[in-house]
């Protein structure tokens, strides 16, 4: 048995147009998993479609509404014939002191980031329930552990999306679903690069904290990918792992 192995599995990863989502929909693709590629934007869906191959197919729809999640989660199991993984990536961030966020963006931070995590997981729900088991992995950050001025509703979000894995892992165990969340420390990203354009000093703080001395790629989320969408991982649920270099173990 390839603990590793997912073909015959369907994933849909949110956010896996682009950046950490890319990254982790290339390891899926790898180890053989039908992908459902899910942004708003069809243009990048269809870049990252081309480049996972095949068994890619692109999937619009704006993760924060809940028509639409239900919309899309109904097309992938029409295309797909069910759901095995879900991965919860897709996220926004606006740097501002909690005194200038106004109330807007912080709803649209805490629905992008959070909300849509429980949208697409009550969606996929009864089709995983359906299919024997699943698996459910969302994206952290640093932020669910540690937070700075500028982070209150990202951290917010980031912080609940922890909680609201370890809900997920308690309820639906009996189910054979398996939930986790992975935190990633700082990955070179469109995120990331518009929070070096508002702080320069940026990219040199995150050097001096990582112990590994470099920023993570996008490919160094394949991996941990794998790891939770695979039978490798089915006694491993309601956890939080860092994929950081070293930057949680570090002061
Ligand atoms: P990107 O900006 O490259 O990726 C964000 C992704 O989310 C895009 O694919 C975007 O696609 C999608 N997205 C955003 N809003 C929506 C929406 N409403 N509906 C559907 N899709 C949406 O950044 P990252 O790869 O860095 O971010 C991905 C996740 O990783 C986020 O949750 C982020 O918080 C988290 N993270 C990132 C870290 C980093 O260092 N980069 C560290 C820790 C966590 P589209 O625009 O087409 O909708």
């Amino acid at each position: 048995m390839d603990l590793f192995d997912l073909s015959n599995k369907v994933a849909i990863v949110t956010g896996g147009n682009g950046g950490i989502g890319l990254g982790m929909a290339r390891g899926l693709a790898a180890a053989g998993a039908t992908l459902a590629v899910v942004g708003r934007n069809a243009e990048k869906n269809q870049i990252a479609v081309d480049e996972l191959g095949a068994n890619a197919r692109a999937f619009v729809a704006d993760v924060t509404n809940a028509a639409e999640v239900d919309e899309m989660v109904s097309e992938v199991v029409k295309s797909f014939g069910g759901i095995d993984i879900l991965i919860n990536n897709a996220g926004t961030n606006i740097r501002k002191r909690p005194e200038d966020l106004s109330e807007s963006e912080w709803h649209h931070v805490l629905d992008t980031n959070l909300t849509s995590a429980f949208l697409c997981s009550k969606a996929c729900y009864p089709e995983m329930k359906r299919r024997g088991g699943g698996k459910i992995l969302n994206n952290g950050s640093m932020t669910s552990l540690f937070s700075s001025p500028w982070l209150t509703a990202y951290g917010s979000s980031k912080g609940g999306m922890v909680q609201f894995t370890r809900g997920l892992a308690t309820a639906w165990a009996e189910d054979n679903i398996q939930a986790n969340c992975f935190l990633p420390g700082w990955i070179d990203t469109d995120l990331t690069r518009r929070a070096r354009e508002q702080n320069p000093d940026l990219h040199q703080q995150v050097l001096t904290r990582t112990p590994a001395d470099r920023w993570g790629e996008i490919n160094d989320m394949s991996g941990i990918a794998v790891f939770l969408a695979s039978a490798a991982s089915d006694f491993v649920t309601g956890t939080a792992i860092p994929i950081d270099g070293g930057f949680s173990a570090s002061i």
